[in-house]
């Protein structure tokens, strides 16, 4: 399966702003879980974006707190870090 997001707005696929961007999962009570490497993309038209690519596989999971963090500072350092909750 190919994913090929539309944007419904300006009838144009979205198109890569960043590779490899971290994103922290949290659960819907704002506890963060994971984070997960993905691909932030972006409407040509309106400048919408979204996250997208994730892999298949959480890099790492919020019970490994130092190894999490030094991940969740690496991505923040890059100006890379996005977050999303389970509703
Ligand atoms: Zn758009």
């Amino acid at each position: 399966m190919t994913i090929r997001p539309v944007c419904v707005k300006c009838k144009v696929e979205f198109v890569v702003a960043k590779n490899e961007v971290g994103v922290i999962e949290k659960s819907a009570d704002g506890a963060e879980q994971a984070i997960w490497e993905a691909d932030l993309l972006q409407c040509p038209g309106c400048g919408a974006q979204i996250l997208a690519g994730f892999g298949s596989a959480a890099i790492m999971q919020s019970w490994s707190p130092r190894r999490y963090q030094t991940n969740v500072s690496y991505f923040r350092e890059q100006g890379a870090l996005y977050e999303y909750a389970h509703r």
